[in-house]
C-alpha cells in the first residue's frame, strides 16, 4: 500500500508539562515545555514553532491528536484520545513487546497491560490523590531544598529512612521533622522513592502484571525510582530514553495510522 505523505502531531497536555511529537512516517521529533498557567497557549505555541522549523504552519499538519489531562482545552485538535490508549501505543513503540506499562506523571499513576501491538488489555489508574505521583516528589524536593534534577541524581548509597505518612501534606511535615533531626537528605529521598514504589506496586498488582515492564512519565527520570519499583515488583523494569514522551508519541502514531487508513 502506498504511504500517504504528510506530517501528524500528538500533543500530551499534562498537569506539569506539555509534550508534542511530530511524525512523518520516518522522522519523529519530540518537544517538551512546562505547562505553566496557560497550557492551551503553550501547546499552540509549541505546535506553531515545531511546524515553522519544518518550513510549514499548523494548517499543514494533517492530523493533530491530543491526550492528557488538559486535552479538552486544546485548540486545533483533529481528535482527543484517552491517555490510557496513547500511553499504551507510545510505550509499545518505545519498547517492542512491552507487557505492562507503568506511567507515573505529575498527578496520576497508571498501570496498563498491553498486547503485542500496544493495544490495551486492562488498566488501573489513580488520579484521586497526589501521594505516589510526581507532584508528591515535587513537594518533597521543595521541602528538602532540592530541584527535581538534583533529587533525581541523588544516591543514598544504601542508606534508607522509611517515610510513614501516606498523605502528601503529612509526609511533608515528616520530611521536615527528619531534616530537623539531622537525617541525611539522601536517606530521606530513598525513603520517599520506596514510599511511592510501595503504593504504585500495590495498585499495579490489581491488574495482572506481565513482563516486560516499562516505566514511563516524568518520574521515570529518577533512576532510584526505577530501582525501588523493581524491588517492589520483583521484576526488571525498562526505562526508554523518551519515557516522558510516551503519551505524545502514542497520540502521533494513532494519528499517523488513521491518516494512512484515510479515517477520521
Ligand atoms: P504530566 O503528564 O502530568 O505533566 P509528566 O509525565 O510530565 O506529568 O511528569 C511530571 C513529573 O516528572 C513531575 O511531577 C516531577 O516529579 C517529574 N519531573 C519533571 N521534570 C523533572 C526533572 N527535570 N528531573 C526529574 N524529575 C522531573
Amino acid at each position: 500500500m502506498e504511504r500517504i505523505k504528510g506530517v501528524v502531531a500528538g500533543v500530551d497536555a499534562g498537569s506539569t508539562a506539555i509534550k508534542v511529537t511530530f511524525y512523518d512516517g520516518t522522522l519523529m521529533e519530540n518537544y517538551i515545555e512546562p505547562a505553566g498557567w496557560n497550557p492551551r497557549e503553550v501547546a499552540a505555541g509549541m505546535l506553531a514553532k515545531a511546524a515553522e522549523r519544518r518550513g510549514e504552519t499548523v494548517d499543514d499538519i494533517a492530523r493533530i491528536y491530543g491526550t492528557g489531562y488538559g486535552r479538552v482545552g486544546l485548540d486545533s485538535l483533529t481528535k482527543a484520545v484517552t491517555e490510557i490508549t496513547c500511553h499504551a501505543s507510545g510505550a509499545a513503540c518505545l519498547v517492542s513487546g512491552v507487557g505492562t506499562v507503568v506511567d507515573i506523571g505529575g498527578q496520576d499513576v497508571k498501570a496498563i497491560r498491553v498486547d503485542g501491538n500496544g493495544r490495551v488489555l486492562d488498566f488501573i489508574m489513580n488520579d484521586k490523590c497526589a501521594a505516589g505521583t510526581g507532584r508528591f516528589l515535587q513537594v518533597m524536593a521543595n521541602a528538602l531544598g532540592l530541584d527535581l534534577s538534583a533529587m533525581a541524581s541523588l544516591s543514598s548509597g544504601g542508606d534508607y529512612c522509611p517515610i510513614n505518612a501516606m498523605c502528601t501534606v503529612f509526609a511533608e511535615s515528616e520530611v521536615i521533622g527528619l531534616l530537623n533531626r539531622g537525617t541525611p537528605r539522601e536517606a530521606i529521598v530513598a525513603g520517599l522513592y520506596t514510599s511511592i514504589a510501595t503504593r504504585v506496586a500495590a495498585m499495579a498488582a490489581r491488574i495482572t502484571i506481565c513482563p516486560p515492564v516499562v516505566l514511563t512519565g516524568g518520574v521515570a527520570q529518577h533512576y532510584s525510582m526505577q530501582k525501588a519499583l523493581e524491588n517492589e515488583l520483583k521484576l526488571p523494569i525498562t526505562v526508554p530514553r523518551d519515557a516522558v514522551f510516551a503519551g505524545s508519541i502514542g497520540a502521533a502514531l494513532l494519528a499517523w495510522n488513521d491518516l494512512q487508513r484515510g479515517g477520521e
